[in-house]
């Protein structure tokens, strides 16, 4: 048996108990869409799932990086589907969201990183919905401009990117990603928006617990603020294999409540900092925050 980190006991995942997991489950699979909930293990999926909510993963279900913490399968990924968007948009209105998050694994194999897909994905959920609010949480399309572009002529409210770590562990947690790449990404995200004349939040998150230190998260902090981003997600990282990097700290929940305090005080308009926050984890909630 592999031997896998004891969890403290605030690691606490509660188990489905609502039929609406179910339905939810169900609804998916019926659609044959991906999610983010599942693919990365992430421990909030029977309490997302039983609200009625989940994260899409478009673009497919392999990856063409390995990222040291990442549950996703890399592998030669399929060919792009074109009548994805329309179903994650059928999707998006048959849960009745009003807020969703699209995710996408990294198309390194295709030439614009998959951003064409995701501004059509946008478009088809906007057309579906009207009214709702569009959470794109991206790859760094290699830092294609062009890409980028793309992306936010479809006009996401809130592009999310993340960081994932302090500077230092960048190059050993992240697969390619690189620290300053994603910092450029981010404020250019902002910078297009405001050219073409529309409001967009940018948002990034990192995993707390892959041994970093206080001074390199705020260092990270400090430079996801010039580089224009307002919403911070942290959230303790989980390691979803032995073959997976391993967990150097389980951070105290206090010390999350803390993080956030510091954050907020450093100018974040908006910080959810616990255990078990991703990037997508009640991303809804903080919609009237935005000033959208
Ligand atoms: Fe899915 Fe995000 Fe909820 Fe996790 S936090 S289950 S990825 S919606
Ligand atoms: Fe996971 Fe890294 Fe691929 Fe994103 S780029 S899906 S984090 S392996």
């Amino acid at each position: 048996a592999l031997h896998l980190d004891k969890k403290p006991d605030w690691i606490r995942v509660k188990l489905p108990r609502d039929p609406v997991f179910w339905s939810t489950k169900a609804l998916i699979s019926d659609l044959k869409l991906h999610t983010v909930c599942e693919e990365a293990q992430c421990p909030n999926r029977w309490e997302c799932w039983s609200q009625g909510t989940a994260t899409f993963m478009i673009a497919g279900d392999r990856c063409t990086r390995a990222c040291g913490f990442c549950a996703v399968k890399t592998a030669k990924p399929f060919a792009l589907e074109a009548d994805e968007p329309e179903r994650v948009a059928a999707a998006t209105k048959r849960l009745k969201l009003n807020h969703v998050v699209i995710t996408a694994v990294a198309r390194d194999d295709v030439k614009d990183g998959g951003a064409e897909h995701f501004a059509r994905t946008i478009e088809a959920v906007r057309e579906a919905v009207p009214g709702i609010t569009i959470e794109i949480l991206v790859p760094d399309f290699n830092e294609k401009d062009d890409a980028i572009e793309v992306v936010m002529k479809a006009r996401p409210h809130i592009f999310n990117h993340n960081l994932e770590t302090v500077e230092r562990l960048t190059p050993l947690v992240r697969s390619r990603a690189k620290y300053h790449r994603s910092l450029n990404v981010l404020k250019r995200a902002k910078a297009l928006a405001n050219e073409m004349g529309y409001k967009c939040a940018t948002k990034s998150g990192l995993m707390l617990g892959l041994g970093e230190t206080e001074v390199e998260l705020f260092q990270a902090m400090d430079d996801l603020l010039e580089h224009d981003v307002t919403v911070l997600t942290l959230g303790q990282y989980l390691r979803p294999s032995a073959q997976h990097l391993p967990v150097i700290d389980y951070i105290h929940p206090d010390t999350f409540e803390n993080y956030k305090q510091i954050a907020r005080n450093k100018g974040f308009r908006h910080v959810a900092s616990a255990p078990l926050v991703r990037s997508s984890y009640h991303a809804a909630d903080f919609k009237p925050e935005l000033d959208l």
